[in-house]
């Protein structure tokens, strides 16, 4: 397949936001896809080069962009400079510059295929050595050497990692239904990616094999599953309620959650992200192997940092300490000591327990290991008393840990979804608002006074899963001390855009836009209506969205994706919890 009729239709998805336009847009292409090739164009579509549990890097240094589009263009550095900063998308950049290629540099031009343009990429993400820079460059010229400028415009997108077409994984998962499956058939392709976390696999298989060999697809060990989250609920009755009566109610432990992969010859580390976190937790590694009884197996657990001197849990936020960390490792072992609770097993020596239930899941875990100093179970209450229960719950409090989180004994596991099998109780529910919220920057207002020259406040948002956008809830202001507030910068400005991302929903007009990428924990006092927000629009009330009242900033979720942030569905939820216990606490 031409490279330029994928990106004809790239251009299509970028003129809308509708979901079910793109996935129009994404049935035209994977209809005109050779199955041979559509693993490629599906990384390619996702602004990738391969799944996610395989870690590579394009590594092309910005300078190094705007040299290769100034060579091949022939408009030169200062030129390709000027370009960059009015547009400020080098996507945009590169267009312009090789739409204005002079007839020399126009000679010698072939056809750019798919198939090379994947090529090059992949070369570009093998490339080492002291020579990796020039090897990347080479390798990068030579595609924009024969692209077309819109080609070029996707080609730099990708090589800076910044495709920016804002598909999600569902919608390609709608797509793929249509064109190779009937679109009620949905949920088995989502199924079988949420095992193997692997879109492009998943697509080559159906469109090559069909339907019948997507069904076989089934979970692998060292390949990372996509984690099953929790729904929420304020009352311990209501929990029960939902969960036939009697539950399995265990410590919810805050940390870094982490997925172990066992086999006789090695122990892998994956994040919820599926990043593989094997590297940072080398103590992980070692101890898994002591502890493990059996051949191979797949467990859950929740890394948490812990205070040497006393054994109490430390605040999450110490993990992070870990994250990223190339050098000063083993200091950093010493500093920040973890340990692993583990909760679930979802493959145990051949066999996939995620169809297997709760109960039976939990014996296979004890089965699977033999707890250590460092490696050991989740605190667990099996009960259908609320009352036990909440005093098991003042007990998680007083240890340190974020509340409960209750789990249907018959329960199965259900990879990427999030559903009532779980549920959480959490501390904050004693506060005054039911819970914190994850929310994504959007944008930000310029500083005054101290914090002059850096952001004064930003704009935050929720993500609305329907329509598959960021709708605005809060301004943030609060809840930073000034080590963040500097850090602020160096983490958001390589997210920075000239105008709103096109997947924002905002009626306030910030002073800086940025594309969604870091989500933030907030705490709010409670949920109102709010006309300035677009979270929830017309739905509690006609030409008001909902807000978050008093937001203060509680710590920074790098372990979550901005689809993974709160949702609208969420907040309306939240909200209506909020009514039900006021409504409650004024009839008492
Ligand atoms: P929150 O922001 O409220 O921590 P979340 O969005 O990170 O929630 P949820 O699905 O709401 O994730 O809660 C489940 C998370 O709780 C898991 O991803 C895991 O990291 C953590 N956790 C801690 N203890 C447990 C436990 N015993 N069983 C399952 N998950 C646990």
């Amino acid at each position: 397949m031409q490279y330029e009729e994928i990106v004809e239709i790239y251009d299509k998805i970028a003129r809308t936001t509708k979901r079910l336009e793109m996935t129009d847009h994404l049935v035209e292409l994977f209809s005109k896809v050779d199955p041979e090739e559509i693993d490629k164009v599906v990384y390619l579509t996702q602004g990738k080069v391969y799944p996610d549990f395989i870690p590579y890097e394009l590594g092309i240094a910005e300078r190094m962009v705007i040299k290769a589009i100034a060579s091949t263009s022939g408009l030169g550095d200062n030129e390709i400079e000027r370009l960059w900063k009015e547009k400020g998308d080098m996507g945009h950049v590169a267009e312009e510059a090789i739409g204005r290629k002079t007839q020399t540099t126009l000679m010698g031009m072939s056809e750019l295929s798919v198939e090379k343009v994947y090529e090059n990429l992949e070369k570009i993400t093998k490339a080492s050595g002291p020579n990796s820079q020039d090897i990347k460059m080479r390798y990068f010229s030579d595609l924009m050497h024969n692209a077309k400028p819109v080609e070029a415009k996707y080609i730099t997108r990708s090589v800076m990692g910044k495709m920016r077409l804002g598909v999600a994984d569902m919608t390609l998962i709608d797509a793929l239904a249509i064109t190779f499956a009937e679109k009620e058939q949905r949920d088995e392709i989502e199924r079988a990616y949420n095992v193997c976390s692997d879109l492009g696999m998943v697509a080559e298989t159906l469109a090559k094999e069909g339907l019948e060999e997507v069904r076989k697809i089934h979970l692998k060990v060292g390949v990372p599953i996509r984690a099953m989250l929790a729904e929420r609920l304020p009352t311990l009755e209501a929990i029960l309620e939902k969960t036939e009566g009697k539950a399995a109610f265990e410590f919810k432990y805050d940390g870094l959650r982490l997925q172990a992969h066992i086999n006789p010859d090695k122990v892998e580390l994956f994040s919820r992200r599926l990043e593989n976190m094997t590297d940072q937790f080398p103590e992980f590694k070692t101890e898994l192997k002591n502890v493990f009884q059996g051949k191979e197996a797949i467990i859950e657990g929740e890394c948490v940092p812990i205070d040497v001197n006393t054994g109490a849990f430390l605040p999450f936020q110490i993990v992070s300490h870990r994250r990223g960390r190339k050098y000063g490792l083993r200091e950093a072992q010493e500093d920040y000591p973890v340990h692993l609770v583990l909760f679930d097993c979802l493959y145990l020596d051949g066999e996939d327990l995620t169809n297997t239930p709760y109960k039976k899941r939990r014996e296979q875990l004890k089965k699977a290991i033999k707890p250590s100093e460092t490696v050991m179970f989740s605190e667990v209450l099996v009960t259908d008393d609320p009352d036990d229960a909440e005093r098991f719950f003042l007990q998680t409090i007083e240890d340190g840990s974020e509340g409960l989180i209750a789990k249907s004994l018959t329960s199965v596991y259900v990879a990427g979804s999030r559903g009532w099998n779980w549920i959480k109780y959490k501390k904050d529910y004693e506060s005054e608002m039911s819970d914190t919220v994850d929310l994504v920057v959007v944008g930000a207002f310029a500083g005054r006074g101290r914090r002059a020259g850096t952001y004064g406040a930003l704009l935050m948002a929720s993500y609305d899963e329907d329509e598959d956008r960021y709708k605005t809830f809060c301004k943030l202001g609060s809840g930073f001390d000034d080590e963040m507030l500097l850090d602020l910068p160096t983490r958001l400005d390589e997210h920075k855009l000239e105008k709103v991302h096109e997947k924002v929903d905002s009626k306030m007009k910030a002073d800086f836009w940025f594309e969604p990428a870091l989500v933030l924990e907030v705490l709010g006092a409670e949920i109102t209506i709010s006309p300035s927000h677009t979270a929830a629009l017309d739905q509690k009330r006609e030409g008001a969205g909902l807000a978050i009242r008093f937001p203060r900033f509680t710590k920074y979720r790098d372990d979550k994706a901005p689809t993974e942030a709160t949702t609208v569905k969420e907040l309306v939820s939240m909200y209506e919890s909020q009514l039900k216990k006021l409504d409650l606490q004024q009839r008492m």
